[in-house]
């Protein structure tokens, strides 16, 4: 028996074998889930397409999140496909690379328009079209970073629009906490994929993490485990949340003085 036996969910944000998303589709998977993924632009394609086969899953579709059309039609065939939904994970975000290094004060209004609209209001309207195919209630989670509450130097517009998705989460779980549907974020700890890769200097915070947090770099089937429970319903009253996977760094006012030797020569 799968925790998972008999649901259904959607994934968006598989780019590759590395992405957050596709260690939450494995845990989701060993608990029996049903998944369907969505990837954004045919150069994914061939990525996607082998790990959802690899899981059984027939239903990969693309879907540009910035596209009311293209969602609006992704859902329509999530609908015929599945009938009814359990489940929806977002793990998507972008912001063009040169605003992911320098100041954040030079900040340029396109750049933080498509930061917030593709990081945080895709959450927005993926939870418009997903709730009406949750009749029995249904979960929803995202995914989020210690730069929404704490300056993370290069992380700059990011950082605002991880603020921006946490208030989202909130707000979301109000409205749809009549239909029991619950809405919560991981915040993680630094991962090596393509979306951290483009963050200035993100090599050594990884670096650095793993020396502060008390149980040092996490991994994606991190993640993965607790976007289980998030989903399952074991978390049945637990909406509104963001839960921390970043091995304890968050608790850390000072790194240990061994590794502020290391950095203070
Ligand atoms: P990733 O590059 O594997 O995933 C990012 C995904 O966003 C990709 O699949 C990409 O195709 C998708 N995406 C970007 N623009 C899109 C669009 N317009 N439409 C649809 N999809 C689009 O990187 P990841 O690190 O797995 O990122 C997943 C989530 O985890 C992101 O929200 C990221 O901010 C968050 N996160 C990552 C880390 C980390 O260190 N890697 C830490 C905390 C939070």
């Amino acid at each position: 028996m799968g925790l998972f036996d008999g649901k259904r969910g959607l994934v968006f944000g598989v780019a590759n074998k590395n992405s957050i998303a596709w260690g939450i589709a494995q845990a989701l998977h060993q608990e029996g889930a049903e998944l369907g993924f969505s990837y954004a632009g045919q150069v994914l394609r061939k990525r996607v397409i082998p790990l959802a086969e690899s899981i059984g899953s027939t239903f990969v579709e693309e879907c540009d999140v910035t596209d009311d059309l293209a969602i609006d039609r992704l859902f329509a065939q999530a609908q015929d496909h599945f009938g009814t939904l359990d489940f929806l994970v977002h793990s998507i975000a972008y912001a063009p690379r040169e605003e992911l290094s320098g100041r954040f004060v030079d900040t340029s209004r396109e750049g933080f328009r498509t930061a917030l609209d593709v990081s945080c209001y895709s959450l927005v309207a993926l939870a418009r079209r997903a709730y009406p195919l949750m009749p029995h209630g249904g979960a929803i989670l995202t995914m989020t970073y210690y730069g929404a509450e704490k300056v993370t130097p290069n992380y700059n517009v990011m950082g605002v629009a991880k603020a921006a998705l946490e208030a989202t989460v909130r707000y979301l779980a109000w409205d749809l906490g009549k239909h029991r549907i619950r809405v919560n974020a991981i915040s993680a700890g630094p991962v090596k994929t393509l979306a951290a890769a483009g963050v200035a200097g993100f090599r050594k915070s990884l670096h650095y993490v793993g020396q502060v947090a008390p149980l040092g770099n996490i991994t994606q089937q991190d993640v993965g485990n607790a976007a289980r429970f998030l989903l399952s319903p074991w978390a049945d009253h637990i909406t509104g949340q963001v839960l921390y996977v970043d091995g304890g760094y968050n608790i850390m006012g000072a790194p240990d003085p061994e590794v502020m030797g290391e950095l203070t020569g």
